[in-house]
This record gives structure tokens, sequence and C-alpha cells, in this order.
């Protein structure tokens, strides 16, 4: 049994993490300043005597000092996220995803702790391959675009992670997150699957930005949790980068005509154009592939709940939410 501590551990892949740790018999104190996590999220463990649940920022660095006390591991989640968010407030974005990681590296150095450091498939940037895997060129656009705002932040916190562990052999080990999906899941910062189910649900139409030829691999939240906890107690894993996600494509109007299939398939589909959904300076990225055999060298494992088995769990679950709303 360790005990373990979730920064972001009321958000949305955050709480599944924090659910599978207690799950697995470990105790779990959670930092989180609500500010894109909710309360309700924990609801299901929000009884338990292994969890705490410490209301705060990450910025405060006397409260991480404060949390971090007889932490075994570290599992650094609390970030900025979501390209709309992030585009919306970069300052915001760098200030959250930078310093307070240094910091928490620090002190988990200085106790021992190890260290699971979430990042993103956003730090490859738009890296042109078919498919990217860990040792890729990042591609980052020009600093006028905001949206690379995130990728660089995390791609400063890897180099931070990896500094550490060189320097202090603090045990760290990366994740880059590749559109993680499932309930709990809110659209309010851009993410393509809840806000599809959602006009879905509403009777549509579905709003597919550009000509959505864009393409993206979904994994579902319990697969990339298994992954995560499966990594960071790994010792092979220490020191490594992993992408963490599905390897099953998809282009964004294939995804949207199949949420139309299974809601109600005379919903429409209307198209929109970047500059119209996210402002004059949005660059999107237009394929995002990970190459995962790393991961499953590892693990022995990859995710591979099919998209059709996603949506059918995020759909129902919406619909429950919307039940239990009216
Ligand atoms: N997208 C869309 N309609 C939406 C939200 C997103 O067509 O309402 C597109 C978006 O332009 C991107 C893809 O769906 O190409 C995935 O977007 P998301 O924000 O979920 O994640 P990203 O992979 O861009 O980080």
């Amino acid at each position: 049994m360790s005990h373990c501590l979730v920064t972001g551990g009321a958000g949305f892949i955050g709480s599944h993490l924090t659910e599978q740790l207690l799950q697995n018999g470990h105790r779990v104190t959670v930092l989180d300043d609500l500010s894109t996590g909710r309360a309700e999220n924990l609801s299901s463990v929000a009884h338990r005597p292994d969890l705490k649940v410490v209301h705060g920022s990450i910025t405060d660095q006397m409260l991480l000092a404060d949390v971090i006390c007889g932490v075994d591991v570290v599992y650094h989640l609390a970030a900025a996220v979501g390209v709309k968010l992030v585009a919306d407030d970069p300052v915001r974005t760098i200030e959250t995803n930078i310093y307070p990681t240094e910091w928490l590296l620090r002190l988990a150095a200085q106790s021992g702790c190890r260290f699971f450091l979430a990042s993103t498939s956003e730090v490859y940037g738009k890296n042109p391959n078919e498919c990217w895997n860990e040792e890729e060129d990042l591609h980052f656009g020009p600093t006028s675009r905001p949206r690379w705002a995130y990728g660089c932040s995390k791609a400063i916190d890897e180099f931070l992670a990896l500094a550490y562990h060189s320097k202090y052999r603090l045990p760290v080990v990366i994740g880059r997150f590749f559109n993680v999906v499932g309930p709990r899941q809110v659209g309010n910062y851009g993410m393509v699957i809840p806000r599809f189910v959602e006009q879905a649900l509403a009777g549509g139409p579905l709003v597919v930005y550009d000509d959505g030829q864009q393409v993206r691999c979904f994994a579902h939240v319990s697969e990339v949790v298994d992954a995560v906890i499966g990594l960071t107690e790994n010792d092979a894993a220490v020191g490594g980068i992993f992408n963490i996600g599905s390897d099953q494509d998809v282009t964004i109007e294939r995804l949207a005509r199949e949420i139309i299939a299974k809601v109600d398939p005379t919903i429409r589909m209307d198209f929109l154009s970047y500059q119209q959904a996210y402002g004059q300076d949005f660059e999107d990225v237009r394929r995002r592939v990970p190459d995962v055999s790393r991961l499953e060298s590892v693990l022995g494992r990859k995710p591979n709940r099919t998209l059709g088995e996603i949506l059918d769990d995020i759909i129902a679950w919406k619909r429950e939410q919307i039940a239990h709303k009216s």
C-alpha cells in the first residue's frame, strides 16, 4: 500500500485515476483547485477514509510542501488543459504548467517519491509524420500562435522531469496522453467527443471544424489510467517517456457520422472554419496518431477498446446525466 498524491485529482482523468488507486488499496490525497475539475467527479469515493481531498492550487508553494508530506508516489496531472482554454489564456497556461511542476519535482526529490508526469501529444506539435514515436522531433508553430503555448509548456515540464531524474535520481515516468475520452469529460474546453455527443442528444447539428479530414485516435480513460498506474509501478519505465493512447485512427467527419448513426440518423452535420471556431490565430494539427510500441513492450498491453464501444459508454453516461438533471 502506498500513499499517492494526485494533483488535478478532481479532473476528468484525475478522478478516474484516484478511484482506481483507491480500488487497488492505496491511500490517496487529491489536490485540486476545482478550476476545470469538479467535486462531484469524486462523489463515488468521497466517503472513503483513505481519501483526502485538499481544495487548493498547485501555484501555492506552501500548500505543495504540506500535501507532499508522507507521500510515496506523486501523480502530477494538474494543468491548464484544453485547446480552447489554452488559446484563451496563455499566461495562465504558462504559470500553471511550468513553475508548479518544478516545485513539485524538487519536493519529490527531497522526500524520495516516485513521480508520474502527465504530458501530452501536443508536445509533437504539427509533426508531419504518419505516426509519432517518443524519439521524434517536436514541431511547434510560431510563438505568435497561442496554441503552441500548451505543448511548449509541457515539453519544458518533460525537460525538468528528466533533469531531476539524471541529476537527483528521482524516479520519474512521463506519459504523453493522446485524446483521452470517457465519462465525466466536458466539452467546455474544446474536447470534440463530449461536444458532439451533447450536440447529438440535443437534436444537432454536429459542428465539425474545417473539412473534418483531420485525424485523431481516441482512448478510453479506464485504459489510460490502467497504463498510468502500470507504468508508474514498473521499474523498467523509470526515466522513460511513453505515448499513452489508442492507435486506431479516425477522421473527425467519420467520428461525427458514427455518433449521428448511434443517436439519431436524421441529425445534420455543419462545417465551421477554424477562424470562426477558435479565432484568427488558431492552427490545428491535421493528423495525430501515436506509436504505442514502447508502452506495449513495457506493459504487455495497450489501449484497445474500439471507438464504437467508447462512444456507447459516453452516450450512455451523458443520457444518464441528462435524465438525472430533469
Ligand atoms: N473539433 C470539431 N468540433 C468541435 C471540437 C473539435 O470539429 O466542436 C475538432 C478539432 O478541430 C480537432 C479535433 O476535433 O481537429 C479534436 O479536437 P479536440 O479539441 O478534442 O482535441 P485536440 O486533438 O485538438 O487537442
